[in-house]
């Protein structure tokens, strides 16, 4: 593994691998296995199979579902001093005739590639003409049905691979695994036994926050506030919305710009490339943006409008923070947000008169109806939001994450212990669990038709709360809920049951206390990123003018943390630069001087 640990130095000018790096290059490179990996966006799982190339004769291939994703990675390998290419439908005939002739002459260690090119003819031959050691699969949930990105030429790979003279090491890539998007990977990809890397889906650097303002522009526009030199993305439901919120920014000379289906190809693919170059920093986008883009320095992302499901939330609010910098994840609640999404939902596929009626449309809307309550528990939760998304995913996470906008909330605590004990015993008698409109009116002790013909009325706890309005009831439901004292099973019609804690609360006496709400008192702590501010920003500025120049993102230079590291450390030499993280002997020689010099001229300032 000494190989694997200075080529990390050389090209990439870290010092050590990352939670799961080793492990997974170990068994490509080393042990020759087959590898499939899950880990978070940001995590790092470029090097995983970038790393492996290198130790490994002949070339790597990379199928990747898209062409902006491919060139950012292309040309940031190519920063690195790594010889790779794309082939993808952005080169025009002649262009691909070339780049396969040099390929076939060994000019470059790791190509991308497009999966719809896999099977043609003219691919196939240059593959099985050179020697392809390793095929890496990215976003490897394109394969499957149930992801979002669904892509039927990946289930062409194994054909692909089948025809090749050698069998390659074979390696799959992905961020999103649920259960089910897992096994199809598993399924379709065929890989041989592969070595398997599932990390944690948490994102330390995140800081998750939900606000419920009564004005949404208001409260934007205070969270941006101390925000003008970052970059960052506001998600919005519609065309129109991207342009409201777009033109208030400007209007508060924000650099930003509007992103959504209606503008021209041409608009949209300048307004990401403004974007990615660092030319806007603020993107008011609808959904339909952010896949692929691999900008690492995004320090924000606010929610606008209510995501449908904690997956795309999870997905859009993750492209935060890739390069390891804290970064601050916003969700602006209203719940008349709700109301419009079940409608989109409700009404979603309808004009396809055949399958209107059809059980799967009707199950889909179901399922899709059941993820958007699970993200408006996500909005009104007042426990963990960390651990509410942790859980979602099926991890496992500490009650309290400490960074998060309801770890951070003071509450009042209220002691409901009385009151608890009569849900208690109302929900151990009766004969089956309700959802929560039922147990309000249950222990209100309505006298609705339901509860008559069902004799409801005589279980033990019926009317218990009845000095208590429905309102009351419903969010002291809510906060043992919150409190864990309660859960909710059943996906579509969800119940009401005690979980063990009630148990053990009511068995032992014990208080019961639950939160309510409180006006925010926290600052989300600001870390060291005050320290050496000035020299920081002036590095971002020369980082910016060697990008302008030489016409490619500034991040592909040398990423945020990187300059924030520089900024700390203050090198004097090329030899101090190197320690710096992120600063390999590459882009030392490309880079080092021009940084250097800047240094120097800040401190004789
Ligand atoms: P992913 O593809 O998993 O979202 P990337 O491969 O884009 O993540 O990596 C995210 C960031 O982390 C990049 O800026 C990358 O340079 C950095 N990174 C990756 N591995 C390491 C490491 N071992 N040490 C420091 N930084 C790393
Ligand atoms: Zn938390």
């Amino acid at each position: 593994m000494d190989q694997a640990l200075s080529l990390l130095k050389k090209y990439y000018g870290y010092d050590s691998f990352r939670k799961g790096q080793a492990s997974l290059i170990e068994a490509l490179a080393i042990r020759k296995r087959d590898v499939v990996a899950v880990m978070p966006t940001g995590a790092g799982k470029s090097i995983c199979y970038q790393i492996p190339a290198l130790m490994m004769d002949g070339i790597t291939l990379v199928i990747s579902p898209l062409m902006s994703l491919m060139h950012d990675q292309v040309a940031s390998l190519k920063e690195a001093g790594i010889p790779a290419a794309y082939f993808d439908s952005s080169l025009s005939w002649p262009q691909y005739r070339k780049a396969l002739q040099l390929a076939r002459q060994g000019a470059y260690k790791i190509i991308y590639v497009a999966p719809e090119r896999l099977l043609t003819d003219i691919f196939l031959d240059f593959a099985k003409s050179v020697s392809i050691s390793f095929v890496a699969v990215d976003e490897a949930h394109c394969v499957s049905q149930w992801g979002q990105n669904f892509r039927p030429a990946y289930r062409d790979i194994p054909e692909f691979l089948a025809q090749l003279p050698v069998r390659p090491r074979y390696g799959a890539y992905t961020a999103t695994a649920t259960v089910a998007v897992l096994k199809d990977i598993m399924n379709w990809l065929k890989l041989d036994h592969p070595a398997r890397l599932i990390t944690g889906f948490d994102r330390p650097n995140l800081f998750f926050e939900v606000q419920k303002p009564k004005d949404k522009k208001q409260a934007l526009l205070k969270f941006l506030s101390t925000r003008k030199d970052e970059c960052g993305i506001i998600y919005c439901q519609t065309r129109k919305e991207c342009e409201e919120v777009s033109d208030l920014l400007q209007s508060r000379e924000f650099l930003s710009a509007p992103y959504h289906a209606g503008l021209s190809d041409e608009q949209r693919s300048k307004t990401q490339d403004d974007f990615i170059y660092d030319r806007i920093s603020v993107i008011c986008a609808t959904n339909a943006f952010g896949m692929g883009i691999d900008k690492s320095n995004v320090r924000y992302v606010v929610h606008y409008s209510l995501p449908h499901s904690i997956e795309n939330y999870y997905q859009e609010a993750g492209r935060a923070g890739r390069d390891g910098e804290d970064s601050h994840c916003l969700l602006l609640y209203s719940p008349a947000d709700v109301m419009t999404a079940r409608f989109i939902i409700e009404h979603s596929g309808e004009d396809d008169l055949e399958a209107a009626n059809s059980p799967e449309r009707m199950e889909a809307i179901q399922r899709d109806l059941a993820k958007l309550r699970r993200m408006v528990e996500y909005c009104t939760t007042r426990g963990c939001l960390r651990s509410s998304i942790l859980h979602y995913f099926a991890q496992k996470a500490q009650p309290s994450c400490g960074s998060c906008s309801n770890c951070l909330r003071k509450w009042d605590e209220l002691d409901v212990t009385t009151a608890a004990k009569h849900v208690f015993t109302l929900m151990t008698s009766l004969p089956c669990s309700y959802g929560i409109k039922m147990t309000v009116d249950l222990l209100k002790g309505s006298r609705t038709e339901k509860i008559r013909s069902s004799r409801l009325n005589q279980v033990k706890g019926y009317g218990n709360l009845e000095q208590m309005s429905k309102a009351e009831i419903e969010t002291l439901l809510d906060g043992l809920l919150d409190a864990g004292y309660l859960e909710k099973t059943g996906d579509q019609y969800p119940v009401l049951q005690p979980a063990s804690p009630l148990f053990q609360a009511v068995e032992s006496g014990e208080k019961i206390m639950i939160r309510t709400d409180e006006e925010v008192v926290f600052a989300p702590v600001q870390t060291a990123r005050t320290l050496n501010q000035g020299l920081y920003e002036h590095l971002v500025k020369t980082r910016w003018s060697m990008a302008r120049a030489a016409g490619i993102p500034p991040y592909h230079i040398f990423n945020d943390k990187t300059l924030r590291e520089m900024a700390r450390l203050k090198p004097a030499d090329k030899d101090q630069m190197l320690h710096v993280s992120g600063v390999g002997e590459v882009k030392l020689k490309v880079y080092g001087e021009a940084f250097l010099k800047a240094i120097q001229e800040y401190q004789n300032k």
